[in-house]
């Protein structure tokens, strides 16, 4: 079947390997470009998204086109903030714990900061999650396992031996990796505007995930305001591909990022389609007038 890439008419396959090739080109200034295009301003709508699913310690986590783990890492800094406070507010409440007690909490916090909370970055992309592996090297992370799942069961018994909180799965969003059932929480950022069949995204992230489980999606949508439309339009056309070129020597990729956003479909639409996979309570929030939105739904 015929679908689009950015706005040339292709097949589905041409599509999927045109995209590969996107972020193959883009992986190692991904990051710098991700910051000189949205003006640092993808960090702000990254928090927020991890702010709105306020993972408690425990929560396991599938980070679906993860790429190089922004969210990833936003997630386990939360929880790691999240046992701190957790931990300073049974100091200050049980005045008169014994020191024996007080200790016991200090290196259970200590032994496991995460609270045994656990997040997977799944992409198809061998080139992004290696620049993300590599990110994760730098941060500190040491036991960062690169999984290349290919079965369904071994790459996830994998990432459950993976004691850092983290690990990395190669994989399709259309077709993931992992059981039924498994994870609390499913996000993917940036993410579905690039799958080839959405449907089946949907249909894959309803199915991993526990029933009580939330999906997350945050990605570009359509700006309602007529004036701010016409100024955002004016900066993805004219400056965006520009700045491709001179940051990343990538005028093309970054071409077809602007017109992947604009053959989208709008908030309610997607909505629709999230209801249609299986999800309930579905709703989204806009940010920036609708630039970027957000959708929540649940398995229930
Ligand atoms: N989530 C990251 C972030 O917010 O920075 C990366 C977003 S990046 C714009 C899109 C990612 O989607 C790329 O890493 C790409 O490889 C991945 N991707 C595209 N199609 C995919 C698919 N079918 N399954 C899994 N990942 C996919």
């Amino acid at each position: 079947p015929e679908t689009h890439f950015g706005f040339q008419n292709v097949s589905e396959a041409e599509r999927r390997e045109k995209i590969y090739q996107v972020f193959e080109n883009v992986a190692e200034k991904y990051d710098v470009m991700n910051d000189s295009m949205s003006l640092g301003i993808h960090r702000v709508w990254k928090d927020i998204l991890v702010h709105k699913m306020n993972p408690s310690p425990g929560t396991l986590l599938v980070d679906v086109a993860g790429g190089t783990g922004d969210i990833a890492f936003r997630f386990l800094n939360y929880v790691r903030s999240v046992r701190e406070r957790q931990l300073q507010q049974k100091l200050r409440h049980h005045q008169n714990l014994s020191w024996q007690e007080i200790s016991k909490s200090y290196q259970e916090e200590k032994s496991n900061p995460l609270g045994d909370s656990q997040v997977v970055v799944c992409d198809i992309n061998k080139e992004m999650l290696k620049a993300g592996k590599k990110r994760a090297q730098h941060l500190g992370y040491s036991e960062v396992v690169a999984v290349h799942a290919e079965k369904k069961h071994e790459c996830f018994t994998i990432a459950d031996a993976n004691r850092s909180g983290l690990s990395w799965v190669l994989g399709n969003a259309e077709e993931l990796p992992f059981d039924d059932d498994k994870f609390d929480v499913y996000t993917i950022a940036f993410g579905i505007r690039n799958v080839t069949r959405i449907d089946l995204a949907l249909q894959e992230a309803y199915r991993v995930l526990k029933p009580g489980g939330r999906f997350l999606c945050l990605e570009f949508s359509h700006v309602s305001n007529p004036l701010l439309s016409r100024l955002y339009d004016l900066y993805s056309f004219q400056v965006i591909p520009v700045l491709g070129e001179v940051i990343a020597g990538d005028w093309k990729s970054y071409q077809y990022l602007v017109e992947s956003i604009r053959r989208f479909p709008p908030q309610e639409e997607l909505k629709a389609m999230i209801e249609d996979a299986g999800f309930l309570k579905v709703d989204y929030q806009n940010l920036n007038s609708g630039i970027v939105a957000i959708h929540s739904g649940f398995k229930l």
